[in-house]
C-alpha cells in the first residue's frame, strides 16, 4: 500500500467542522495512512484522535499549530510529535485560551458598534470547550446573511485592518519553536508563502528559524502550484531543513482542499517524517 501522509489538519477541537474522531475516519476514507492533527493553540484534540487511528489501523502523529510573532508578521508554526503532556506547552494552551477570549470579547464589541448583535454568545456556542477562531466569527457573519461567503467575512470585516480586526500579542517566534522542541516534536512553518514576505524577508525567517531549532518547511499544501513548490524546495534545501505535507483541511466546503489530496514531496527533499516516529 502506498504511503499517505496528511500532516496539517483541523477538528472541533479548533476551527475545523468535524470531531477529532470523525476527522480520522475521514482521513481514512480518503486513503490517508498517516495523520497528524494539528488545531490551532490546542492539543485538546489528540487523545480522541489518536484512539480513532489506533481503532482503524492508521498511524497517528500528535501535532498543533501554534500562532507566533516575528517581527510584527503573525506566522503558524506547525509542531509535529510533541508530546501533549509536556508542562510548558500545556501552560501555553491555556494561555492562549484566554487570550483568545478576550480577542472574542473585543471583536464582538466591534461589531456590536456596527449594529451585529449576539456575536460573542454565538462563537462561543460554536467553539465549545475548543478555541474560539477567526473562522467562528466568519461562519457567524455568514449564518445571518452579513455576508455571503467566509472569504467575504475576512475581507470585510475579520482581516487585518478591517473593521472587527483586533490586533493580538501572540508568543514569540523563538518561544514557540521551544515549547515544540522542548517537548520532542519538530517545529515547521506552515504555509510559507502565505505571509507575503519578500525573498528577503524570506531569508531573515529562515535564518532566525534554523537558529533558533525549527527544522522544517510545509512545502506541499492543497491548492499549491509547481512554481511554488519549487520555490519552498529551494529554500529548503538552502537552509537544510525537512519537507512537510498537509491539506490543511477544515471542512468540506471547499472540494480542492481535502484530507490526503496533496501532491508528493520533491525528490531531493528530505520528508519531515524522517525525524518523527510514527506510530
Ligand atoms: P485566528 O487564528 O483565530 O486568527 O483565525 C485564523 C483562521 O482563519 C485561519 O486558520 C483560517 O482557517 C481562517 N482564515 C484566515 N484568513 C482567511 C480567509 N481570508 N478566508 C477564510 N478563512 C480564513
Ligand atoms: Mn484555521
Ligand atoms: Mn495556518
Ligand atoms: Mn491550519
Amino acid at each position: 500500500m502506498t504511503d499517505v501522509y496528511d500532516l496539517h489538519c483541523h477538528s472541533t477541537a479548533s476551527d475545523g467542522a468535524l470531531s477529532p474522531e470523525d476527522l480520522v475516519i475521514r482521513a481514512h476514507e480518503k486513503g490517508v495512512t498517516t495523520v497528524a492533527l494539528t488545531d490551532h493553540d490546542t492539543v485538546s484534540g489528540l487523545i480522541a484522535a489518536k484512539n480513532q487511528a489506533n481503532a482503524l489501523g492508521i498511524n497517528f502523529i500528535n501535532g498543533i499549530e501554534l500562532s507566533a510573532n516575528w517581527q510584527k508578521h503573525c506566522l503558524h508554526i506547525v509542531g509535529l510529535g510533541i508530546d501533549p503532556t509536556y508542562q510548558p506547552l500545556v501552560a501555553i494552551t491555556e494561555y492562549l485560551q484566554n487570550l483568545r477570549y478576550e480577542r472574542a470579547e473585543r471583536m464582538a464589541a466591534k461589531l456590536e458598534k456596527k449594529k451585529i448583535v449576539g456575536v460573542l454568545e454565538a462563537v462561543k456556542l460554536a467553539a465549545g470547550d475548543g478555541m474560539i477562531t477567526r473562522t467562528h466569527f466568519a461562519d457567524f457573519l455568514v449564518s445571518q446573511n452579513h455576508v455571503d461567503t467566509q472569504q467575504e467575512a475576512f475581507d470585510r470585516y475579520l482581516a487585518q485592518g478591517k473593521s472587527a480586526y483586533v490586533a493580538t500579542i501572540w508568543p514569540e517566534l523563538l518561544d514557540v519553536i521551544n515549547w515544540i522542541t522542548g517537548s520532542g516534536g519538530v517545529a515547521v512553518i506552515a504555509h510559507p508563502l502565505r505571509y507575503k514576505l519578500s525573498a528577503n524577508w524570506m531569508n531573515r525567517l529562515l535564518v532566525d528559524f534554523t537558529n533558533s531549532g525549527g527544522q522544517g518547511l510545509e512545502i506541499i499544501t492543497s491548492r499549491i502550484n509547481q512554481d511554488e513548490i519549487r520555490l519552498i524546495s529551494n529554500y529548503a534545501k538552502k537552509y537544510e531543513l525537512v519537507g512537510s505535507v498537509g491539506s490543511d483541511f477544515h471542512n468540506d466546503s471547499n472540494p480542492y482542499v481535502e484530507l490526503g489530496r496533496i501532491a508528493q514531496l520533491p525528490a531531493g527533499i528530505t520528508p519531515v517524517w524522517s525525524l518523527l516516529s510514527v506510530s
